[in-house]
């Protein structure tokens, strides 16, 4: 942990301000501990990692879940990182998922551009893959996670800054009980890791809460199930990380939207990174491919009704769609991603702002 985010550490039971005793000396605190000026818990700070939890029912079950995640990476043969190193060069490895994730990340980092000095928080950071390149680029990162192991988990993090020759922090926390003050931060970001909240609207609202007027939630890389979906038609697809005690939630459009509402934050953005910066042609094609899914329902209706030649007139209404389309665009048409989601479900990415 860095001395200086002392400053904006909170107590994560009663969100009083933190000491520090009987650390290290210098920059960087490697061995320590944080005493609350109000409650009087402490926490400690070993190898670098802070513990800032507090030992209820659901930090037991948060620590059941890190348990999971670990087990799982053991059975699936991909636990151990020893030689491996591809975690180094995360996200920019030429691999599901991280094909897809590395093209999100960078399309964000683009809209948002994080100035140097910036504060970030990354929630659910995992081994901490994006606090390190946030660091890269100057920013004061901050990881937090449930997870301190030291392959799969946060403690993964000290090789990784090791590596990258960066700093950032490393906080063993709750994403839904941030242990940071607020409206201290200019990005919360997170990667796959909104949807394994057990209460999405919690979860925002905290980061919410930490971030500064003006400052970004972005949230790339998360799953929406199309409206139809049920839970039952689901439910296969969350099996296995349920049976880790991981808890793995698909969420749809609305549910995401509801919680950023809940939680006061604004929308900016909200859609396919494939089709991120492509010409209209390519999103002209996209359509075609996807064309059900751009149509509204009064459309759809209209084509069941009338006795003319389905094809022929489902072409001249996307036709007129398309036309809607303005002549440069980065990001497409809102209305088309509602509809796409609504439809068809797909990776997810957020941009929304503190008012
Ligand atoms: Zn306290």
């Amino acid at each position: 942990m860095l001395l200086k985010l002392l400053h904006y550490l909170r107590c994560p039971q009663c969100r009083s301000q933190l000491s520090l005793s009987e650390a290290t000396v210098g920059d960087w605190v490697e061995q320590g501990q944080l005493l609350c000026t109000q409650c009087r818990r402490t926490y400690a700070i070993t190898k670098g990692i802070a513990y800032l939890y507090v030992e209820n029912e659901e930090w037991k079950q948060l620590a059941a879940e890190a348990a999971g995640w670990v087990q799982m990476a053991k059975d699936a043969g991909c636990y151990d990182q020893t030689g491996i190193d591809i975690d180094f060069r995360l996200p920019y490895v030429p691999i599901p998922p991280w094909i897809d994730i590395a093209r999100a990340f960078d399309i964000v980092l683009n809209i948002v551009r994080p100035r140097p000095g910036a504060m970030v928080v990354d929630i659910g950071a995992g081994r901490g893959w994006a606090a390190k390149q946030f660091a890269i680029r100057g920013c004061h990162a901050v990881a937090v996670e449930i997870n301190d192991d030291d392959q799969i988990g946060l403690g993964r993090s000290l090789a990784l800054m090791q590596h990258a020759n960066v700093q950032y922090d490393l906080l063993i926390a709750s994403s839904q009980r941030l242990p940071l003050a607020d409206e201290s931060f200019d990005i919360v970001f997170a990667s796959a890791a909104l949807h394994h909240s057990s209460c999405l609207a919690t979860l925002l609202s905290e980061a919410a809460r930490v971030l500064r007027r003006g400052g970004k939630l972005i949230a790339i890389h998360e799953p929406c199930i199309a409206d139809h979906v049920t839970p039952e038609q689901d439910a296969p697809n969350i099996a296995q990380e349920t049976a880790y005690n991981i808890h793995e939630s698909r969420p749809k459009l609305d549910d995401y939207r509801h919680a950023l509402r809940h939680a006061g934050l604004q929308e900016l953005a909200l859609f396919n990174h494939e089709l991120y910066g492509t010409s209209i042609e390519d999103m002209q094609q996209w359509a075609a491919n996807h064309w059900l899914s751009l149509l509204t329902a009064d459309q759809i209706a209209m084509l069941r009704r009338k006795r003319t030649p389905t094809l022929w007139r489902t072409i001249r209404i996307l036709r007129s769609r398309l036309q809607q389309l303005p002549d440069t665009t980065l990001v497409p048409p809102q209305d088309w991603m509602d509809q796409y989601y609504r439809h068809v479900g797909g990776s997810l990415t957020i941009i929304a702002q503190k008012p």
